[in-house]
Formats: structure tokens, sequence, C-alpha cells
């Protein structure tokens, strides 16, 4: 972060909590610092120390706090928010925006097979194949065991089903090597666009009810709601 102009003197602090290193700071301007300033300077940042490792430490536990601990995906309570405010958006604007329900087929005979253990490592495998897909504004939430939740801010239908197809295909693509063997996974999905004046829940209930539509028709396949 920096603000202001940069200039031709520089006094830079490291600022360090015991050994843990917080960062460092930079004050730059055209005249030369004296030694009075140089020492309230000094004053200044040894007693910001605690207070901005108190900040690093709450903004970590807020973050933490939105993530589901095994896969790094988005957890429940964040999807709530992101997808109220995501559709709150779309609503004001009048834009598309779409959501995609992720399933792996049969998992639980990877559990059954390979542990419980090892089930663990390929939900940790789907949901970095799934992030690194998609797009910054894109948000993907672990929205149960075995099962993920995309949200695709201005996106529609036509545009959800390409990237519903690139998912699927990557999870298809993906090998996970163990002791025991490589492990390959596929995942069914289900596709809902956003309609006008929808709830939160209309739109979920309808990607879950095309979730199971590609479920039925034979699995490792994309279905679209109506
Ligand atoms: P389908 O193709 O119909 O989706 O079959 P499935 O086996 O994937 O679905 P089912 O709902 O029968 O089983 C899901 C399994 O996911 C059962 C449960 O033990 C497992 N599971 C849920 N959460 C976790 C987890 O955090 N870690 C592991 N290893 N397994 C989990
Ligand atoms: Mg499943
Ligand atoms: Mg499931």
């Amino acid at each position: 972060m920096a603000l202001g102009a940069n200039s031709t003197h520089h006094i830079q602090y490291t600022l360090n909590y015991q050994t843990e290193f917080l960062g460092e700071i930079t004050f730059t301007r055209a005249q030369r610092f004296d030694d009075i300033e140089l020492s309230n300077l000094e004053s200044i940042m040894s007693s910001l120390v605690l207070p901005l490792r108190n900040a690093l430490l709450y903004s970590t536990a807020l973050h933490n706090a939105m993530k589901d601990p095994l896969t790094g995906a988005g957890n429940r309570i964040s999807m709530q928010s992101t997808l109220e405010r995501d559709i709150a958006i779309a609503q004001r604007h009048n834009q598309a925006l779409s959501v995609l329900m992720v399933d792996i087929d049969y998992f639980k005979r990877i559990n059954d097979t390979y542990g419980h253990s090892t089930g663990d490592t390929v939900l940790v495998n789907v949901a970095h194949t799934l992030q690194k897909q998609l797009r910054n504004s894109d948000s993907l939430f672990r929205y149960g065991g075995e099962e993920f939740l995309v949200v695709l801010p201005n996106t529609c239908s036509l545009d959800a089903a390409v990237v519903a197809e690139r998912l699927r295909a990557s999870l298809e693509a993906l090998q996970i090597s163990n002791e025991q063997g490589v492990i390959s996974v596929t995942a069914s999905i289900g596709c809902a666009a956003l309609k006008a004046q929808e709830s939160l829940n209309s739109v979920l209930q309808r990607s879950d009810a095309a979730l199971y539509a590609a479920k039925n028709k034979g699995r490792n396949q994309v279905s679209y709601a109506s």
C-alpha cells in the first residue's frame, strides 16, 4: 500500500513482534528527517507493533471463519452471505447470475476402497481443480460432504453451460496418485440461471433438482434447470 508521492529522503522500519515479521513501513519526503523527528517516528513505530499484530490476527481469524478447513473453499456461512450479496447486485442491475451444484459421483466407493483419509485428499484435489478453472469473480463453496457450489456472477445460462462442461471435463481428467495407485473421479453438475425476482433458496433448489437429473441420467454430466 502506498500513500502520497515518493520523494528523495526515506526512512524505513521493519516491524517485528518477537521473532515474527509483521511488515515494513517506509516514510518519504523531499526534506531530510531531523533527529527529533526520527526519535518521534521510532517511538510511534514501537507503539504500533502490538495493535498491528492484533489486527493481523483478527483479519486471519475472520478469513479462516469463512473457509472450509479441509478444502480451503468457502464454507456454508460465507456461501450464504456471498450469494445474498451477488443475487442482490444481479437483481438491482438486471444482470445474469448462474449457480452450479457439483457432486462427486460414487464418492462413498472411494472412501470404502481407499479409506477416509484418501477420500479427504480426493476432496482437496477436487476443490483445487475446480478453483483453477474459475475466474476471480466466481466463488467456490463446499456445500456439503462431497458437494460443491459454484457461483458465477454476470453469467447467463449459455456461458454457465460452457463453464460447467469445463469443470466436468477437468474433474474427469484429474488423476490423484497415492500408494495404492491412481484414483480418478467424475462429477455430476446441476446448472441454474437466476430468474427475475427469484430467491436464493429457489435457485439453489432448482440447481439441486438439475443435479438429481444428471445423476439419474447416468452421472458424469451436466443437467440444466428449467
Ligand atoms: P452419488 O454418485 O449418488 O453422489 O454417490 P455418492 O457415493 O457420491 O453419494 P453418497 O451421498 O451416498 O455418499 C457420499 C459420501 O461422502 C458419504 C460420506 O461418508 C462421504 N463424505 C462426506 N464428507 C466427507 C469428508 O469430509 N471426507 C470424506 N473422506 N468423506 C466424506
Ligand atoms: Mg456424490
Ligand atoms: Mg452428495
